[in-house]
């Protein structure tokens, strides 16, 4: 048996009618980016995220780009990030000239350790970037009494966290913005690059909104310098199809959650954990375990494939050699990426393509690893 790590193509084939449906609709409508679809979708994303306002743009790094520069975060500002993520939420910091200032991680739910944050305010602390990350939500409401009394920004980078709620409440309104990917692989995966942002700031929107159209609500009129970062109509036409889905795939993961940690849980290796203020949209399984290369190694000549989120840390990046980093101390982040690796998981993985897994990582585990 072969178990790839994720089926994109299954989740498309699925939704074959809809896609030529959606394809003829859009010919017809006559647009090609703006238009009605485009604002359809926009909604109902809004409202399936609980937010009042959503604006689609380009990719998952524009939303994050945007929504700095929508608060004006630029030279000589520091962005709290975390050092534990994938790369993309601190290039959108970089590329609006700002410091990305990192903080390590908790090492159950693998996001911003809360209780670091405060070491690392300075004067120039703007904002605090938190990421989903694998789908696991922050304690956001920890996080909100922070920036409340150093008067900072949040952005949430919830690129993986699609159908992930806080206290049973969805996410799309938490901090100031909210940033989502519909790149192929998310949760609600698009048929190509795509992305948007979510608020209750009817301000944020509209500013976004413009940014995203070369600084201009009206045409050949431009207010800000903005961008061309816009979300295509035909992405948004096939997202209406796929959100129209997500719930019910969104159940499938957690289906197949519940299997790796009832099947796994006296291995020695650690589980992914669920906080109790959390429902996890399960974008990734990851588990951490001692001679992860070896394990990795012999998952693959069972022909199971496997990937790690993320290898090599964004402070460990050629890119960023110029920062000098090293004050930090990033240790945790560090060895979080020499012993995860991610299991596969999608909605479309049969039970027995996972128990076919499960038999062989315990197999790897016989053999002493
Ligand atoms: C995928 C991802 C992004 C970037 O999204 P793109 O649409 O690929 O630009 C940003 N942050 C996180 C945490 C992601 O997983």
């Amino acid at each position: 048996m072969k178990v790839q790590f994720s089926k994109i193509k299954e989740g498309w084939v699925e939704l074959n009618k809809e896609v030529q449906i959606s394809l003829e609709k859009t010919i017809n409508s006559g647009f090609f980016i703006g238009g009605k679809i485009l604002e359809d979708f926009e909604n109902k994303f809004a409202k399936y995220s609980r937010s009042n306002y959503c604006v689609g743009v380009s990719s998952g790094l524009d939303a994050l780009m945007l929504a700095l520069k929508a608060l004006n975060i630029g030279v000589d500002d520091e962005v709290i990030v975390p050092s534990n993520t994938y790369i993309a939420s601190w290039l959108a910091i970089s590329h609006c000239n700002a410091m990305p200032v990192p903080v390590e991680p908790n090492s159950k739910t693998y996001n911003m350790d809360i209780k670091k944050i405060e070491n690392r305010i300075t004067k120039k602390t703007k904002a605090i970037m938190l990421v989903y990350l694998y789908g696991h939500v922050v304690d956001i409401e920890k996080v909100l009494i922070i920036a409340k009394k150093y008067n900072l920004k949040i952005i949430i980078d919830a690129a993986q966290a699609h159908g992930s709620k806080y206290n049973k409440i969805d996410i799309g309104s938490h901090g100031d913005i909210v940033c989502w990917s519909f790149y192929p692989g998310k949760n609600l995966g698009a048929m190509g690059d795509a992305g948007a942002i979510t608020t209750n700031s009817n301000k944020l929107a509209q500013k976004i909104s413009c940014l995203r159209n070369y600084g201009s609500n009206v045409k050949y009129y431009n207010s800000f310098k903005g961008f061309n970062n816009r979300l295509d109509t035909i992405q948004a036409a096939f997202l209406i199809e796929k959100l129209k889905k997500l719930n019910k795939w969104n159940k499938k993961r957690k289906k197949i959650a519940g299997i790796y940690i009832n099947e796994l849980k006296s291995l020695d290796l650690t589980l992914p954990t669920e906080e109790s203020y959390c429902k996890h949209s399960w974008h990734l399984f990851v588990i951490r375990l001692r001679n992860r290369d070896k394990f990795q190694a012999f998952l693959k000549e069972k022909n199971i494939q496997t990937l790690i989120h993320y290898p090599i840390p964004p402070h460990k990046q050629k890119c960023y050699k110029e920062l000098n980093l090293n004050k930090f101390d990033l240790r945790l982040t560090e060895q979080i990426s020499k012993t995860i690796i991610s299991l596969p998981i999608s909605p479309h993985h049969t039970e027995i393509e996972i128990e076919y897994v499960i038999e062989n990582i315990k197999k790897s585990f016989k053999r002493k690893n």
